[in-house]
């Protein structure tokens, strides 16, 4: 325990030095600063670093509060560019089947729930079919036997796809007739078999009962929690509705809700609300993009490819928002404040959103427009990434795929999936995320997968498709000031300088540094926002 936090609460009767609300020293800080500089102190006034530098912060400042980092690593804080916040606080709230090999476990998972947890809907989330023995879909009929007269919705680990029982198909109005653009009703020999993806679970949502706003604040602040313990001080929340926007806003005007958030607006009937209105600014919500979905995801076969998948032939993958539709919204939004986030997953999402923004975007300087995932690119489309796009990707994403990518693309088109590296040279702006809860919500998970490419067992040896690896400053780049820079708020975080909020964490493991079998267990000492002391992990 040698290297603890030390907090003084002395009062320092200085008469010639200026009064900070915080002074840090003995620190090994990195500022993220354009010259990439490395310091050992800071003050903070007010939220904002008012002096960043040398231990000589002594002299220049007082404080009755002052921190001995006793030469730990510190860092600005970290920005998840693409996240799931609202929805990570629900988690507690529902069966969790990450990690089932087979769907036998899974169903004995809900029953064990359901014997401790009195609920008329259940909702379960996590599976993942490519880590069972049997790869292939599952039928419903284990759940229907287990739960005859009970909804049980399970979501499928990347949030595309839901098994459901045949009391909430039959609840949500779903029948061997139905039909839905962008999505799938799974059958097997004619019989719907309770899988779901992508638009068809839409239907299954109307009947999922809402939240209270009670749950929801309650949610909210277990997110809250878990963002801090990991260092996040900011998250892009990836597509929520104007009334969670707006319960936000409220919880941060409480005080009680302090991490900031990006908020995307679903692409929906809010949509013309805020084009109408404007964008919403306030010192920790900022409200200027909208959220599109292309297609759906590799796992369950919804990313949409040019050429059929390995794996299922003469098929192609799902368009969830029709390529009419996009080129519209794009051309709408070109001329307003808004910048578009659209999930691309699939090479012909990645193809056509590409040439909707490159056409929509033709006369617009600095439009910062994101591909959120921009999974698999097709070789000739890369060069359609520059400057005025910036791709929003998650590396612990290539990791987890890893395994069944080249079942699923096979081995030439995979050459051109999670290509951070070639997508960074070409848009020379590249953030970085987790798409938490579909994965884990530690940035030192997205660091190491972004610059070692192997998972935690440190498989495959040699790293998988290591031409890719991203270097380790470029990481923190992508994790801190690239994160601001694509929510357009570079100018106020990010990085470590006078003027900017001080929101900054001090770590146990200096991840720039460390030996890489280190970096996944880096851990939080403490995060600070606008200098505020959010989480210590000393007093837990
Ligand atoms: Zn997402």
């Amino acid at each position: 325990m040698r290297k603890k936090l030390l907090i003084f609460f002395t009062f320092i009767l200085a008469s010639c030095s200026e009064k900070a609300d915080l002074i840090v020293y003995n620190a090994n800080i990195y500022t993220v600063n354009s010259s990439g500089e490395q310091v050992s102190s800071f003050a903070v006034k007010d939220g904002k670093f008012i002096y960043v530098g040398d231990d000589s912060v002594m002299s220049k400042y007082s404080s009755s509060n002052i921190i001995n980092a006793e030469g730990l690593p510190l860092y600005p804080g970290f920005i998840d560019s693409h996240a799931h916040f609202y929805n990570l606080g629900f988690f507690n709230d529902q069966v969790d089947i990450k990690g089932t090999k087979s769907f036998r476990e899974v169903v004995q998972k809900v029953k064990d729930y359901d014997k401790l947890n009195n609920k008329k809907f259940i909702i379960g989330r996590g599976w993942d079919q490519n880590d069972w023995d049997i790869k292939s879909f599952p039928t419903n009929k284990l759940l229907n036997e287990a739960f005859p007269d009970k909804a049980i919705v399970l979501r499928r680990i990347d949030g595309h796809a839901y098994i459901v029982n045949d009391y909430a198909l039959s609840l949500a109005g779903i029948d061997e007739n139905s039909k839905i653009d962008g999505g799938e009703f799974v059958k097997l020999n004619g019989k719907l078999t309770g899988v779901l993806i992508d638009n068809a679970m839409e239907l299954v949502n109307n009947i999922i009962p809402d939240p209270s706003k009670e749950e929801s604040i309650k949610a909210l602040m277990a997110a809250q929690k878990i963002a801090f313990e990991n260092g996040l001080t900011s998250v892009s929340e990836a597509g929520i509705s104007r009334k969670q926007i707006e319960l936000i806003d409220s919880l941060h005007k409480s005080g009680i809700l302090k991490i900031k958030i990006y908020a995307m607006i679903e692409n929906g009937p809010d949509v013309d609300y805020y084009i109408k209105n404007g964008p919403y600014k306030t010192d920790r919500l900022n409200v200027r993009s909208i959220k599109v979905y292309a297609d759906g995801a590799l796992g369950s076969r919804g990313a949409s490819m040019i050429n059929e998948y390995s794996d299922r032939k003469g098929y192609f993958g799902i368009i969830r928002t029709p390529i009419d539709s996009i080129k519209s919204l794009a051309f709408k939004l070109a001329g307003t404040k808004f910048q578009m986030n659209t999930h691309a997953i699939g090479d012909n999402a990645n193809r056509f959103v590409l040439k909707a923004y490159r056409d929509a975007l033709f006369n617009y300087r600095d439009p910062r427009w994101r591909i959120e995932h921009a999974q698999v690119v097709n070789e000739e489309d890369i060069k359609l990434f520059n400057e005025k796009i910036i791709p929003s990707v998650q590396p612990t994403h290539a990791t987890s795929d890893m395994y069944w990518l080249y079942d699923r693309i096979g081995k030439k088109r995979a050459k051109h999936a999670y290509a951070y590296k070639e997508l960074l040279e070409k848009s020379s702006v590249i953030a970085f995320g987790t798409d938490f809860p579909v994965e884990e919500v530690s940035p030192f998970m997205t660091f190491y997968s972004a610059t070692v490419r192997k998972d935690k067992d440190g498989y495959p040896d040699d790293g998988f498709q290591v031409e890719n690896i991203i270097g380790r400053g470029d990481a923190l780049y992508a994790m801190t000031i690239h994160g601001a820079y694509a929510n357009f708020e570079e100018d106020e975080k990010g990085s470590i300088e006078v003027g900017k909020s001080a929101d900054f964490i001090i770590l146990d493991n200096d991840i720039i540094g460390s030996v890489e079998s280190r970096i996944p267990n880096t851990k939080v000492v403490a995060t600070f926002v606008e200098g505020e002391l959010v989480f210590n992990r000393r007093y837990n």
